[in-house]
């Protein structure tokens, strides 16, 4: 079976299925490959998969690639890197129709972006995580025009911690990385706006 056909195999009720059974063997601290669906956990061996997000060139597979309905990588925010910009180039299209909150204008399909304003010409954009699905729009037009202080991360929350990622197969800039499970992001932070 190649990857389109083991991806379509699993249909999203049998998706959730997986989802909430590796939910509940966490919760009860249990590790066990669920009932032969799943390889053995990549939690098991004390390791979860995440994304360096020094090396994500932004190619939108995050999205299409999970095995999951509703991807388990989304865009984070380090606020200590933003420059709280009226003109954002996560929020805004490249071209909009105006500098305001209407959809028309956003860069992100799903309006996940959220911005408020702080005082003067300074907004914060924020993620609204329900909604992402981590196409990496944002993302890239941040780092192409701004900072770089938005990323993507796998949340670990909604990870199954899948032995062979599919998303690291497709990855085509051997982003992702096996980082211990007690410590399982790779934020930016404020030291890597001099590494853009
Ligand atoms: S543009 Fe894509 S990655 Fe960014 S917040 Fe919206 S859905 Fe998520
Ligand atoms: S390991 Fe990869 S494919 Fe599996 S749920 Fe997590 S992000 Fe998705
Ligand atoms: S598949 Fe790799 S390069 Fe593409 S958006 Fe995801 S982490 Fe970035």
């Amino acid at each position: 079976m190649d990857n389109e056909e083991e991806k379509e195999a699993v249909n999203p009720a049998r998706r959730e299925f997986i989802r909430d059974a590796a939910r509940g063997a966490s919760v009860i601290g249990m590790t066990f490959a669920i009932g032969g669906l799943l390889p053995a956990s990549a939690e098991e061996q004390g390791f979860v998969w995440q994304i360096n997000p020094h090396k994500c060139t932004e190619c939108g597979r995050c999205a299409d690639e999970c095995i999951l309905q509703h991807s388990a990588v989304k865009a984070v925010h380090a606020y200590g890197m933003c420059g709280y910009c009226d003109l954002c180039t996560a929020y805004f299209k490249p071209e909009p129709y105006e500098l305001n909150e209407g959809a028309e204008n956003h860069m992100c399909p799903t309006d996940a972006v959220r911005r408020k304003h702080i005082d003067g010409p300074y907004y914060e954009y924020h993620i609204d995580e329900e909604h992402c699905v981590g196409c990496a729009k944002c993302v890239d037009g941040c780092r192409s025009f701004g900072n770089g202080s938005m990323h993507l991360q796998i949340q670990q929350d909604i990870c199954v911690d899948c032995n062979s990622c599919s998303i690291a197969i497709a990855c085509p800039s051997d982003s992702f990385e096996k980082v211990p499970a007690d410590n399982p992001y790779m934020f930016k932070t404020e030291e890597d706006v001099w590494h853009q």
